[in-house]
Formats: structure tokens, C-alpha cells, sequence
């Protein structure tokens, strides 16, 4: 394998596991900062292939290869979650810095991991269990009621791995795959996630980044708007949030980044609830990812710091960038596939209409539904805002045309 060329001057090199989008959004300020990127990329034509010139394809499930890579890096992270933890227990043995470590990885790789953690260091979670057997679920929601929430602890993305449970009977084919798994170790081995159905008013997130030095930075709470299980919308800051909640929110974030250890962006999914008790507007998390997020993507245009930049300095021990907004509101709307296939004659039109706007596509080809970039637009009157993120995320997938 070829090393990756630095820049002279001592700059390191730091690898992404994964040529996806995350990694290719990494190159713009990896190159304003004169450090060099490698990816580890699926294919030739992967989104991060196409603009980082160090770019060896490998399967991240393949150990030789992936050691092979982590040689030529000083540090080494990840576009995704799905690295097994065999591959990076010999990463580990080899010395390559990781970040985040596999110790904090796991509780973004399994859900019933991160529920137990969660609930030993007292952060808000829905009730759940884990179930293995019919009579699990059926105890379960005694408790709190039919329809439960089911998940499977490993895999999941995009709602793929989550169901709403009316009875028992809706989840004979995963309790069957459970008990099959048991025996040969498959996904399901430890059972389902079971959580009660959260009455929420909303979806919010919290994005921080910690470094190994242990210092932390949060950007403000954002509201993410889902369509069909997918975030279409993120709003930044989430608007009218209470400003306790915000604070208690914000706490959590960095206490659980510091608590698993996690270095790098991390973002933890919360869903916004009424306290039962007080009635004030309170969190529930949903669920964390160790990685920059979509959830952040306003930040690379709103923000004085871009998760992206942050991220880079997080896993290199930089000090971190100033989170802070440059508007008073950023909307990002994810852009996904129609039925045209033709992107860039868009460009023209949306250009033309808002030269507010900012487009970042992944360089992906177009599949209906796929994510395949996002707009971010920012100022002060948040209607306008959201129309014309919808607007432009709408013309780019081919559902309007003028
Ligand atoms: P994934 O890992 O596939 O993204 P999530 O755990 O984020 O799955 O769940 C996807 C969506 O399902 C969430 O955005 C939310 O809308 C809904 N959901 C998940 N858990 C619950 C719950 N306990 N109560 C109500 N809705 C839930």
C-alpha cells in the first residue's frame, strides 16, 4: 500500500475507516489545515474516494487489510459504526491510535449496552428490557403498555432495525432468530430491545466533541424533523426550546461523552417529553453515534466551527474550535434520490433563486430515498428559512420543478 503524501511541515496523517459521505465532508477543512486524509473506502467511485487522492479500497471487516491501513495513519477513525470488534481489538494491539476507542465504541454499536450504561449513570431513558422469550415481552408490556418499541441491539439504521410491537405475535420471526443466535453467536444473540413507546413532543439532539485531553465543546440543541422514520429537517438551535431543558440536555451530552470515554464528535438522539410529574419540558435519550452526524450538518455553513473541522481537531488533540452560531438560525434539509439521475443542471436554478444557499452534495448516484446531500441556509426569520431548505432539498430530488 502506497503512504499517503503530507504536507511538510509536520502535519499528521489521520485515517477514516469508511469512504462515505462523513469522510468526504472531512476533506474541505482537512485541507485548509494542510492535513492529509487516507480512507479506507468500500470502492474506486466511494463519495470520499472521488476527492481524497489517498484512498486504498478495503473491507473494513477484513483485519489484514484494515491493519495494513491504520499503519500508514498517526491517527486513525470512522465514517460509520460497523468496524467488528475483533478488527479493532488488533488495531488496538498494534498500538494505532483510535478514536473513539473500541471501549467507547461498543454503546454506539449495542443498544442494550448503552441502555445499561445509561441507566447506571442516571441519564433519562425510556423504560425498556431485554427480552429473549415470548413471556419477556409479554412482562415487559404489562408494565407499560401495548404498543411496545422493539429494536434489534445491533445494526439498526434509519428506523430499518426498530418496530412498533402491537402484540407479541408481531415479533415471533426476531424472538425465533434470538434463539437461533443464542447458539451461534448471530446479531440477536443477547436478545431484543424492548422500550415502551415515548409520547414525544419532538426529536432533539445534542453534538458535542471531546479530545483526549478531555477538553469538550456542545454546539446549542437542535430539533431534527422526521418524515417517515428519515430526518428531512434539522433546525438549529431547536426553536422555542425551554432554556432548562436546554441546559440539562447539553449537561447530559458531555457528561456521557466524558463518562463512555467517547473522543471525536458524538451526538446523542434525545426525544423531547413533558415531565409526568412537573409537566416541564423534559429529555428521554433515544440513541448515541460516535461520529460527526447528520444532526450537525447545519454547523459546517452555521456555525463558527463545523463538526467536520471539530472532529479532525477532537481525534488529532487539537484544542477545539468555538461551537458558537453565526446566525441566529441554521435549517438544514437532507437532499434525497428521486427519479432524475441528472443533479447539476439544478445548480443553475437553485443558484439563481437563492444565493443564500449552500449545497453540499455527496457525490453519490441517485437511488430514490438515498441520502445524497443536504442544504443549509441561515438567518433570522425561521419560516423563510425552512421554506427554502425544503424548496431547494424538494428541486434537487425532482418532487417540484420550478
Ligand atoms: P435507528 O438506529 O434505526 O435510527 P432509532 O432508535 O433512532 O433507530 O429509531 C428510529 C425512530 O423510531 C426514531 O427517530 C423515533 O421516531 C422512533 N422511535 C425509536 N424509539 C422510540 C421509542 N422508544 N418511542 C417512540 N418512538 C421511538
Amino acid at each position: 500500500m502506497s503512504s499517503p503524501q503530507r504536507a511538510p511541515g509536520g502535519f499528521p496523517v489521520v485515517g477514516i475507516i469508511g469512504g462515505g459521505q462523513l469522510a468526504r465532508m472531512c476533506a474541505g477543512p482537512a485541507a485548509e489545515l494542510a492535513i492529509t486524509l487516507s480512507v479506507l473506502a468500500e470502492s474506486p467511485d466511494a463519495a470520499a474516494a472521488q476527492v481524497i487522492p489517498s484512498a486504498p479500497v478495503g473491507d473494513h471487516r477484513d483485519v489484514e487489510a484494515v491493519r495494513a491501513f491504520a499503519r500508514e495513519c498517526d491517527v486513525v477513525t470512522f465514517d460509520h459504526e460497523h468496524v467488528p470488534a475483533d478488527v479493532l481489538a488488533a488495531l488496538e494491539a498494534d498500538g494505532v491510535l483510535l478514536h473513539p476507542s473500541p471501549a467507547a465504541l461498543v454503546f454506539a454499536q449495542d443498544k442494550l449496552a448503552m441502555r445499561r450504561r445509561l441507566t447506571e449513570i442516571d441519564v433519562a431513558c425510556p423504560a425498556w428490557a431485554q427480552a429473549r422469550t415470548a413471556s419477556d415481552v409479554e412482562e415487559f408490556a404489562a408494565q407499560v403498555g401495548w404498543p411496545v418499541i422493539a429494536k434489534t441491539p445491533r445494526g439498526g439504521y434509519d428506523g430499518k432495525g426498530v418496530r412498533v410491537v402491537a402484540g407479541v405475535e408481531d415479533l415471533h420471526d426476531w424472538l425465533d432468530q434470538a434463539t437461533l443466535d443464542a447458539a451461534n453467536g448471530g446479531p440477536l444473540a443477547e436478545g431484543i430491545l424492548l422500550e415502551e413507546k415515548v409520547d414525544f413532543t419532538r426529536e432533539l439532539a445534542v453534538l458535542v466533541a471531546r479530545s483526549p485531553s478531555d477538553q469538550a465543546a456542545a454546539w446549542p440543541v437542535v430539533e431534527t424533523v422526521q418524515t417517515d422514520g428519515i430526518c428531512t429537517q434539522v433546525l438549529a438551535p431547536a426553536p422555542d426550546l425551554d432554556p432548562h431543558l436546554a441546559a440539562v440536555a447539553t449537561e447530559a451530552g458531555l457528561r456521557i461523552a466524558e463518562n463512555l470515554g467517547v473522543t471525536g464528535v458524538f451526538a446523542v438522539e434525545m426525544f423531547e417529553v413533558r415531565d409526568p410529574e412537573t409537566g416541564s419540558p423534559a429529555y428521554v435519550v433515544n440513541e448515541l453515534a460516535m461520529r460527526p452526524h447528520n444532526s450537525g450538518h447545519w454547523s459546517m455553513d452555521g456555525a463558527v466551527t463545523g463538526q467536520f473541522e471539530q472532529h479532525l481537531r477532537a481525534v488529532l488533540d487539537l484544542p477545539l474550535g468555538a461551537p458558537t452560531p453565526r446566525e441566529p438560525f441554521t435549517v438544514m434539509a437532507n437532499v434525497l434520490g428521486g427519479e432524475y439521475p441528472e443533479l447539476y443542471p439544478a445548480y443553475r436554478h437553485l443558484m439563481a433563486r437563492d444565493p443564500g444557499l449552500k449545497v453540499h452534495l455527496y457525490g453519490k448516484g441517485v437511488r430514490p430515498g438515498r441520502k445524497i446531500g443536504h442544504v443549509n441556509v441561515s438567518g433570522t426569520d425561521l419560516e423563510d428559512l425552512r421554506e427554502r431548505a425544503a424548496h431547494a432539498a424538494d428541486y434537487l430530488t425532482g418532487v417540484i420543478t420550478a
